[in-house]
């Protein structure tokens, strides 16, 4: 079979399993679970794949799972990811008992790359490429839920939060030489997906201020007011945010995790959460160290004592260009489009743990429509299922085969061509360098 008839093959074959692939994202979204916690989403997925053609591997990085095809061939393996984790938006409507939500739209992701699978594997066409595949329901995108992650680091059930960087440091991606992935956007009308992203990395605190306790009507004067600590802090952050530059897109989160007990006892500890943005690694690296110094101040301020726990959230993400063309030229085939049909460059303060991965080997991430209202929010919608499900498999599978069709040539030419920032093992030391634990104590 040549190209045409392959991509034609496997095109039939997901039109086929339509309704197939769009009640998998469908109970996926009616089961939102949070990173590390997707085991009945991982259990949906496991199920969709067992009568597939492949290796299937489960609990890849604590939950999640994968399907590997045509192993015994030689060629470069490409991987197609969807991701498991649902976010918290307990205003939206669909919301369960937890808030948690699907409003990132994972639950597409998992139906695009079931979708491809049927595509590729289902149809056969597997055979006829020159090269392995991959399909991964990968877990914990979203860096959020810190004390859970925390108790299981704490367990040695995980070493990192991030569900992509955990599977790289269990050599999950050893045999991957090229990534693929759709993420779900709300677009304007005739816009049909952004080919190129650029995305900021960030840094994670979490932070303990520590005071004294005492009560708060008749002896106030006896406690070190935590709560007043971390006020403090948000007041000194807030006054730095001028010396961010517009540039390195810096962006400051916080929130108060635990901000005391009880209303008549001055707050003896109080816990935040803090997540430091920035568009390079040396602002990242500036910006962190500003925050520390106003958490720092704060405990100075009021006599009392401070624990930061600082990690590497996720680093900026570097879209592979040459993936995009790939992308673009069967978006542009398959519905016959033009140049106007697509954003070709977005650069975007948002992060992804697929940016850490982006900086070892070349990986595609498209921004495809199909969804309506801010991602995260109550007003998250689908739209267009057939857009939002079924489109980007397809895309997905027709960039796998032009990859690796015919020697795998255009796999070998984008594995060539791809400048890694760092190797694994640079990367994983470069992760360790920057996990510390800084404690400032100005109790008397
Ligand atoms: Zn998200
Ligand atoms: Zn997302």
């Amino acid at each position: 079979m040549n190209k045409r008839e392959l991509k034609e093959l496997c095109i039939k074959t997901i039109d086929e399993n339509r309704d197939e692939i769009i009640r998998i994202g469908n109970e996926i979204y009616k089961n939102p679970e949070l990173g590390y916690k997707e085991f009945k989403s991982t259990e949906i997925v496991k199920k969709a794949m067992e009568n597939l053609e492949g290796r299937l591997e489960t609990e890849i990085a604590y939950t999640g799972c994968k399907i590997v095809a045509n192993e015994e061939k030689q060629g470069p393996r490409v991987a197609i990811i969807g991701e498991l984790d649902s976010v918290i938006c307990a205003d939206h409507k669909d919301a369960n008992e937890l808030g948690n939500i699907h409003a990132c739209g994972h639950n597409v992701q998992i139906a695009n790359m079931i979708g491809a699978a049927f595509g590729i594997l289902k149809s056969g066409v597997f055979k006829h490429l020159d090269g392995s595949m991959e399909f991964i329901a990968i877990p914990a995108e979203e860096c959020v839920d810190y004390e859970y992650r925390a108790q299981l680091q704490k367990e040695n059930k995980i070493k990192y939060i991030g569900g992509k960087q955990e599977y790289l440091y269990r050599n999950g991606f050893d045999d991957t030489d090229i990534i693929l992935q759709c993420h779900m956007i709300g677009l304007e009308e005739g816009k049909e997906c952004i080919i190129n992203t650029d995305t900021n990395g960030f840094m994670t605190k979490m932070v303990t201020f520590i005071g004294k306790s005492s009560h708060a009507g008749f002896a106030p004067h006896e406690g070190i007011n935590a709560l007043n600590m971390a006020e403090l802090a948000m007041n000194n952050i807030n006054a730095q945010r001028e010396t961010f530059k517009d540039e390195d897109k810096v962006r400051v989160s916080m929130v108060i995790s635990n901000g005391g007990d009880l209303v008549n006892v001055v707050p003896s500890k109080v816990t935040m959460e803090i997540m430091v943005r920035a568009f390079s690694i040396d602002a990242m690296i500036d910006a962190n160290k500003k925050v520390n110094r106003a958490l720092q101040a704060a405990a100075l301020a009021l006599g009392g004592k401070v624990e930061i726990k600082d990690s590497i959230g996720y680093l900026p993400m570097k879209g592979d260009r040459n993936l995009g063309d790939i992308y673009k030229e069967n978006m542009m085939e398959y519905l016959n489009l033009t140049d106007d049909n697509f954003i070709m460059e977005y650069k975007t303060a948002g992060s992804t743990d697929l940016g850490d991965i982006s900086q070892i080997m070349p990986c595609l991430h498209i921004w495809s429509n199909g969804i309506t209202g801010g991602l995260h929010t109550e007003d998250y919608k689908m739209r267009d299922e057939e857009k939002a499900y079924i489109l980007p498999a397809k895309m997905l599978a027709l960039s796998l085969i032009d990859l690796l069709y015919d020697d795998a040539k255009q796999a070998k030419d984008v594995i060539k061509e791809f400048k890694p920032f760092f190797t694994k093992e640079e990367y994983l030391k470069f992760l360790e360098d920057y996990v510390a634990t800084h404690e400032f104590n100005y109790i008397d």
